[in-house]
């Protein structure tokens, strides 16, 4: 079984996001910028099912400008076979990323997808759900297990009352949470070994898709800031404080 996994490159966890003065978005200028968490966890997965003999190949595909495919040589470099780069300077909005990985799907013809439950940069949590859609194929969000057998995916998601557990069947699309695994560091030699392995570029026009972005940013702000705290002399002005002024009480 050849398995998908899509790859986003965003502002590296790290780092303290900065608004723009214009406030039109985030500053991504001379920011140091990573493989969003969740792929590399859809990443390590995909390894590990090949590692045990689940999956026979891997290819990471990953949407936006020519800097992704450092984010894709990391892939490669964790344990990926192959990696494609949808090129493009246009801002993409999920919907437009699921339709470009809808085209690669239908091109690669994976028996499984996996993606991350969401990017940290835009928080949308929709580009899973809409490729399924756009595919028509089962879908398992927020997994955090997955085992495949006799063409079926059981896939454990973290819900509010515990753990739910689903079946679904093959080709399907499956989101990463934090749990499903911890990815492991990528060593020196595989990153000289990633170097050599294919990285095709593909274009949105090439796929026939229009990636012009539907909904407009009306306007992005820094949180406000938190006010300095208080002390209170003993446990009865907290409580005063609490029921008259707070009125939490
Ligand atoms: P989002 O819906 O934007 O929160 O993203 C959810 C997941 O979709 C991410 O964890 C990625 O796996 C995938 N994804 C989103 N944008 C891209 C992109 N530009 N290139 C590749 N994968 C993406």
């Amino acid at each position: 079984m050849k398995i998908l996994v899509s790859v986003k490159r965003v502002v590296d966890f790290n780092v303290k996001v900065r608004v723009k003065a214009d406030g039109t978005g985030v500053e991504t200028a001379n920011v140091k910028m990573s493989m969003n968490p969740f792929d590399e966890i859809a990443v390590e997965e995909a390894v590990r099912l090949k590692e045990a003999g689940v999956a026979t190949e891997i290819v990471v595909v990953s949407c936006g400008a020519q800097a992704c495919q450092e984010t894709l040589r990391t892939a490669l470099a964790i344990g990926a076979d192959r990696a494609i780069l949808v090129e493009t300077n246009e801002e993409l909005q999920p919907l437009a990323v699921a339709k470009l990985l809808k085209k690669v799907t239908e091109k690669e013809q994976p028996g499984l997808v996996i993606l991350g439950k969401q990017a940290i940069d835009d928080d949308a949590n929709q580009t899973g759900q809409m490729l399924a859609a756009l595919l028509n194929w089962p879908q398992a969000t927020f997994a955090s297990k997955v085992k495949i057998s006799s063409g079926k995916a059981e896939v454990t998601r973290e819900v509010d009352g515990g753990l739910e557990t689903l079946s679904i069947k093959l080709p399907a699309i499956v989101t990463t949470d934090l749990r499903l695994n911890e990815p492991r560091y990528v060593t020196l030699p595989n990153i000289m070994k990633a170097k050599k392995k294919t990285l095709e570029i593909l274009k949105p026009d090439a796929l026939g898709v229009d990636v012009a972005p539907r909904l407009t940013t009306v306007k992005v702000v820094e949180p406000s800031k938190r006010k300095a705290g208080i002390k209170v002399p003993d446990a009865k002005a907290l409580v005063d404080k609490l029921r008259n002024e707070a009125k939490v009480l």
